[in-house]
């Protein structure tokens, strides 16, 4: 007789995503091209002991560069990158009177509109999030500047969460065949990759990048990382863009908090003028936000969706703790906001790296190009389903 092994969790022969990392890491046919998360750099040292909010950035470049990583860049600067397009893109929805324009950049958030709510779709943004910005720039934009061959090219990502993971894996997030992000690690599943590799966090000298492309990120790329950044950094660049010259007092105080759903009026200047915003952080508050919007009920421009509570600093890749969740997950976004405050460049479009990178290859935000590159498609899925059973019935109908 036949016999069949067959295995009950359906782990046999499934690999452990760290141990996939060690074999693209030990393949020397493979470009490694890592990069990581703003909210990572604030929330990982407490894998290794370090106080909630300690900045690792330096301690993360040196651990991935002493696992043996060809290339080591941000996704903050992708970041900026996700702010040129979507601040554009706004722009333009704003004076064909399509309103509101709900973000991108949470897959989770995208998970449960195409389930739940496929009628809000045509209300999201098409920019993609800024790990897909990164994976697909770094299959094409890096290698053409490096002069490496593309299909040699592995994109490994350092998350908060898993829905990252799902992110990576949809099909409309591909350039032909090959996934724009090849591999995507939890902040736990990364602690656990430097343990088992005997790299100590604790005991590395930190680094700094040192890739001319895709690596320099401005303070509204960092504050990604925390509910209400993504709004703020839009609206920095979206003043430059109607007014000329830079907001002053880029720090836009009604965007920053922690309640779960906050709105704002904010003058953009030039032919737009004042816009309502409104941020929602965990998804409690976004089913009825999403249902006044679709009742006609909602009076807003932009809306920003982050589905963790506080945005990705608390993200569930994260290492939580149950006695002191608020106080780490705030001490993470302070953190976050210390390095915007300290970074000399505070604007995405004055990020030189970005400007490259818009002046050598992308063109213009929005250009065809960028189009091709940066922008998604989102899907009914309830449709899908139900379309399928509907085709089916008919298929079963017809056929009797
Ligand atoms: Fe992931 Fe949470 Fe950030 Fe969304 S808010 S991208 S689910 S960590």
């Amino acid at each position: 007789g036949q016999c069949i092994l067959v295995c009950p969790t359906g782990a046999l022969g499934e690999k452990d995503e760290t141990e996939r990392v060690i074999d693209y890491l030990y393949d020397p046919d493979i470009v490694t091209v890592f990069q990581f998360a703003p909210a990572i750099r604030v929330g990982f040292g407490e894998e290794f002991g370090l106080p909630a909010g300690t900045n690792v950035e330096g301690q993360i470049i040196a651990a991935l560069r002493q696992l043996g990583a060809d290339i080591v860049l941000d996704t903050n600067f992708a970041a900026d990158v996700v702010i040129m397009e979507e601040g554009t893109e706004l722009l333009g929805r704003l004076r064909e009177g399509k309103r509101p324009t709900f973000t991108s950049c949470c897959p989770a958030w995208i998970n449960f509109a195409e389930k739940h709510y496929p009628d809000i779709l045509p209300y999201l943004s098409s920019t993609k999030s800024p790990q897909q910005c990164f994976g697909v720039l770094a299959k094409t934009y890096l290698p053409e500047k490096m002069g490496i061959d593309p299909s040699k090219i592995r994109v490994i990502s350092i998350m908060p969460c898993t829905a990252k993971k799902d992110e990576a894996v949809r099909r409309m997030l591909r350039i032909g065949d090959t996934p724009e992000v090849d591999l995507v690690l939890t902040t736990r599943e990364f602690a656990r990759l430097l343990k088992r590799e005997g790299v100590d966090l604790r005991s590395l000298d930190p680094s700094t990048f040192d890739n001319p492309y895709m690596s320099a990120y401005s303070g509204a790329g960092a504050i990604f990382g925390t509910t209400g950044g993504v709004m703020e950094a839009a609206v920095r660049t979206m003043y430059k863009v109607l007014n000329g010259h830079e907001l002053e007092g880029v720090v836009i105080d009604p965007l920053r908090g922690f309640e779960p759903v906050r709105t704002a009026t904010v003058d953009l200047g030039g032919d737009i003028g004042t816009v309502k915003l409104a941020m929602c952080h965990g998804l409690k508050g976004v089913r009825t936000i999403v249902e006044d919007v679709l009742a006609g009920r909602a009076d807003f421009d932009f809306i920003e969706i982050m589905a963790c509570p506080g945005g990705c600093v608390d993200g569930g890749g994260h290492l939580r703790s149950k006695k002191h969740y608020q106080l780490h997950a705030r001490k993470r976004r302070d953190a976050i906001y210390d390095i915007d405050r300290t970074k000399p460049v505070r604007q995405s479009h004055n990020n030189p790296q970005v400007q490259r990178l818009y002046e050598e290859f992308l063109g213009e935000p929005l250009s065809e190009r960028a189009h091709e590159l940066l922008h998604t498609r989102y899907i009914r899925r309830k449709k899908e389903i139900s379309q399928t059973i509907h085709d089916i019935w008919r298929e079963i109908t017809m056929s009797t």
